[in-house]
């Protein structure tokens, strides 16, 4: 193995490292994130269990309001009935009477049935303000987790980026250049071994992508300290010490 293909692979063991801290803390990130945004469904429920629960109270005003609108007309038929003067008179009064009772009975039955509803509304309330409770403790563990985390591998972190400088500062700009790019393509993982997955067979294989490499390609890694990328996938093709490695497995 040459010396620039060498470092690549000395550098590819750093930059897993650090993909390996990303990913972990990516992690983190991403069930911070969906427990807000699960939070932020119960809100929503929240909010519509509200308007709903406003616009229940409002007919049920209202409709208190014509409960207390006959019973102030059943004030005055009472009124008028001792001063009626004729049994006709004393019959119609009645009659309108015994309707509005009728009718006020037929209005308390609807409000028990809202009283109902809004109860019904008040206990999903609860629920989901214990739902919420639960998800913004959980949120401020999440959150406290990645703290914890950066504080822990905040070490090694330095460490490995100031590893990395340094092959950045001694590498030829091209070669870092392409091996970042292929990093950031493939999770850190910038370097492909070629496999020779048949032993008889001169076939040959990038490990990281399982597509083949030419013969062409091979030879000339075993002859030149270049960087050759994987068609396929773009990782930087190697071979491990000058041989293409055997399958595992
Ligand atoms: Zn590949």
């Amino acid at each position: 193995m040459g010396e620039l293909l060498g470092e690549l692979r000395r550098l590819q063991a750093v930059e897993l490292q650090l993909a390996g801290i990303r990913r972990n803390r990516g992690f983190k990130e991403n069930r911070a994130a969906r427990q807000r945004r699960q939070i932020q469904g119960v809100e929503q429920k929240l909010e519509a269990n509200a308007v709903s629960s406003r616009e229940l109270q409002i007919r049920l005003d209202a409709l208190a309001l014509e409960v207390a609108s006959r019973e102030e007309s059943t004030v005055r038929h009472r009124q008028a009935l001792n001063k009626a003067k004729t049994n006709k008179e004393y019959a119609g009064i009645l009659e309108a009477m015994n309707t509005e009772k009728a009718d006020t009975a037929k209005i308390e039955a609807v409000m028990l049935d809202v009283m109902k509803e809004m109860e019904t509304f008040k206990a999903t309330e609860d629920e989901l303000i214990a739902e919420r409770d639960k998800l913004s403790d959980q949120i401020a563990k999440s959150d406290a987790a990645i703290v914890a985390f950066d504080e822990q591998v905040h070490d090694d972190r330095e460490r490995l980026e100031a590893e990395r400088r340094v092959f950045a500062e001694n590498l030829p700009p091209s070669a870092m250049a392409a091996f970042t790019r292929a990093a950031q393509r493939h999770d850190g993982e910038a370097m492909g071994a070629v496999v020779k997955p048949r032993p008889r067979e001169d076939e040959y294989w990038c490990a990281g992508c399982n597509m083949k490499v030419t013969l062409e390609v091979v030879n000339s890694l075993q002859t030149r300290d270049e960087v050759q990328m994987c068609g396929s996938c773009g990782r930087i093709l190697c071979l491990e010490n000058g041989i293409p490695s055997r399958l595992s497995g």
